[in-house]
């Protein structure tokens, strides 16, 4: 079921942030701990975007490969240095392709975005939300996926300027509504906040305020370190470096 981590703090390179903790998104592509509704590897395909510095839009790049299969991923990483990270790696639901474009994250201007999870009886049960998205979202679509359908609902509302925590929120009620038991953990970030949802998935949290401070929002915590916060299910966490409000969310 996926597996995402976001990152904010002070500048490191991707390979520290994604590939060398103990238990990071490498390890957790191959040896995950806690996948709860199903899978038991992620190896189809990766994704990471950073935001260059001085820029507000992140860079990204995405492949249908295994993680721990790219070596040309493992020397950009080890190259490249941001202070706000989001990666990803998939493990694809059955019936949904296994291609490039399906690895989350999905972006579009300052937004970084990432779903573990599972949208039940899609494609019908979205059917409904999707039709009142605008035409050319459907038609330049991600990948013909439960996460890039909810990628377009999600975006389509930040567009207008709402708050995304409320987005999230809304996103998460609606969707159980019109499909009851999915796994909706979504991972959102603008470069200086992360916003995220435990949505009958694991997710966990750690913040700490020295050296700049620090946010990592994560389905796996990468290091035993003592400071973990299991975000319980059902709930938005909202995280800067240095802290982290965890907020109960409603819906059916
Ligand atoms: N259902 C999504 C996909 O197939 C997310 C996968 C997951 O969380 N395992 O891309």
């Amino acid at each position: 079921m996926c597996r995402h981590l976001a990152h904010l703090g002070p500048p490191r390179t991707l390979a520290e942030v994604l590939l060398e903790p103990p238990h990071g998104l490498l390890r957790q592509s191959y040896a995950p701990a806690d996948m709860r509704g199903g899978g038991t590897i992620n190896a189809d395909g990766f994704g990471a975007g950073w935001y260059p510095a001085d820029s507000a839009e992140p860079a990204r790049i995405r492949s249908a490969r295994p993680l721990w299969a790219d070596t040309s991923f493992a020397a950009l990483a080890a190259a490249t240095r941001s202070g706000a990270v989001l990666g990803a790696v998939r493990s694809a639901t059955v019936g949904m392709p296994v291609v490039e474009t399906a690895a989350a994250p999905f972006t579009d201007g300052r937004w970084l975005f990432s779903h573990n999870g599972v949208v039940r009886g899609w494609p019908g049960s979205l059917a409904g939300a999707a039709a009142r998205l605008p035409v050319t979202d459907l038609l330049t679509l991600d990948a013909p996926t439960d996460s890039a359908i909810l990628w377009a609902l999600v975006r389509a509302r930040l567009r207008t300027g709402e708050d995304p925590a409320d987005v999230l929120a809304d996103t998460c009620a609606s969707v159980e509504r019109d499909a009851p038991d999915s796994r909706l953990n979504l991972l959102l970030t603008d470069g200086a906040t992360i916003w995220a949802t435990a949505w009958r998935h694991a997710l966990a949290v750690r913040t700490h305020d020295r050296d700049g401070g620090e946010a990592t929002v994560a389905s796996e915590p990468t290091h035993e370190f003592p400071d973990w916060t299991q975000v319980p299910d059902r709930y938005l966490v909202v995280a800067r470096p240095g802290h982290h409000d965890l907020y109960p969310l409603t819906g059916p």
